[in-house]
């Protein structure tokens, strides 16, 4: 498989290519060629890991099987609540969110086929939970080092302690600014000569490693129930693009759903047609804190006109106030406890009506939430036993302002 720019489809990329870069020379977003179609009778009654290998040789022309076993040794419950709605839990990874699927086979398949002498950095901005699942999948790997930047006082109290806990190759910066901030000084230093000496590598859902091991699980579930809608809690889009990709790969995908927070640049364009990006704010939904969602060009990438995306796409954007009221609906309802960015899936379903077969995509385990969650449910949440252990460790951090020359000299000073 070759990939292009979403901007110029006369150059030809390599994955390796793709992977390294992230970011296209012209700015574009990397894209299969074409995306394969298969024969969706070869992938029924596959493991887990083995569909993942199948399918993603179809992008990264090596055999995977061993990366696979290795990235995805945790289970994907699918909850059935009633005769139409089931949960898809993605939480299950060692970090409690889905960032892991994708961290966990990217940091995976970069040490079994990219090793090498060399010490790279891999530089993340973090709204709350890319930076736990990239520096999990990364920590004590050879050669690699991870930086993570986040917003100081903007990700709850529980994110901030997995970030700052790792140790060893993991190191935090806590930025005084917003996630904007981070991702400005990120972006700023891939582009800078003088840091070219910490061979920074980026991981952000930009990176095809970071998107097309997710199109594994909506592969899987499909196949168990077709045809359903899929409802995806969305920031930057990255999630939501690796669905609409299976769903081009031919598996039975019915609608897709983006369900995003009071940041309303999706709902507007799925509106009016017009694509505005705006300023984040800050909500309980705080992964999806994203005023200008960064896979936006891949989306339009593969439903170039309006008319194709209004056919194949819904978008709502839920408050703050009615995350609240469906985190505690929906523990009313089916006894089940859900984190705010899963509640505005559940929110989605009776905003659209939507009467059929519905899956939402659990986005994390509401124990990262447990101070603002176990308010709305007046019950206390059982934390998982990864989430505890790490919770016990000390945790460090570097206290920074939001200007690239501080992440300069701190580089430069670590060891
Ligand atoms: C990252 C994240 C999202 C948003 O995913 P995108 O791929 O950025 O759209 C939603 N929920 C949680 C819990 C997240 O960590």
């Amino acid at each position: 498989m070759k990939y292009i720019s979403t901007r110029n489809s006369k150059i030809k990329y390599s994955i390796d290519q793709a992977i390294n870069l992230g970011l296209a020379p012209d700015g574009g977003l990397f894209v299969p060629v074409k995306i394969p179609k298969v024969n969706i009778q070869n992938y029924h009654s596959l493991t887990f890991p083995d569909l993942a290998s199948k399918l993603l040789s179809n992008y990264f022309d090596k055999n995977l099987k061993l990366v696979c076993k290795k990235a995805f040794n945790f289970k994907v419950p699918l909850i059935k609540l009633n005769e139409n709605t089931s949960v898809l839990e993605l939480f299950h990874g060692p970090t409690c969110a889905f960032k892991d699927f994708a961290a966990r086979f990217m940091a995976e398949y970069l040490n079994q086929f990219q090793s090498s002498s060399k010490l790279k950095t891999v530089l993340v901005a973090t709204s709350g939970d890319t930076g736990g699942a990239v520096a999990s999948a990364f920590l004590n790997k050879k050669n690699y080092r991870v930086v993570i930047l986040y917003p100081k006082d903007k990700v709850s109290k529980r994110q901030e302690k997995q970030l700052t806990s790792f140790g060893n190759n993991v190191h935090a910066i806590a930025v005084n600014g917003t996630f904007d901030d981070c991702q400005k000084i990120v972006k700023q230093s891939f582009l800078d000569k003088r840091f070219k000496k910490f061979n920074l590598m980026s991981a952000n859902s930009v990176n095809l490693a970071r998107i097309l091991p997710q199109v594994v699980y909506y592969a899987f579930i499909s196949l168990k129930k077709p045809k359903a809608s899929w409802i995806i809690p969305t920031g930057n889009l990255g999630n939501a693009t690796a669905c609409l990709i299976a769903k081009k790969m031919g598996f039975p995908i019915g609608k897709v759903i983006f369900a995003c927070n009071s940041n309303d640049t999706l709902y507007k364009y799925y509106s009016t047609g017009k694509y505005n990006p705006q300023k984040s704010k800050h909500t309980l939904a705080n992964a999806m804190d994203v005023g200008a969602p960064s896979n936006f060009e891949r989306v339009q990438h593969f439903y170039p006109n309006y008319s194709q995306f209004k056919k194949n796409i819904s978008v709502v954007s839920i408050s703050d106030v009615e995350i609240r009221k469906f985190i505690k609906k929906t523990y009313k309802e089916h006894h089940y406890i859900i984190c705010p960015h899963t509640a505005t899936a559940f929110a989605a379903i009776e905003k659209l009506n939507i009467k059929g077969s519905a899956i939402i995509a659990s986005t994390a385990h509401p124990a990262k939430f447990d101070s603002m969650v176990e308010l709305c449910v007046n019950t206390k949440i059982k934390t998982p036993k990864m989430l505890a252990d790490l919770l016990k460790r000390s945790s460090s951090y570097f206290n920074m302002k939001p200007r690239k020359k501080y992440l300069y000299s701190y580089l430069k000073n670590l060891k």
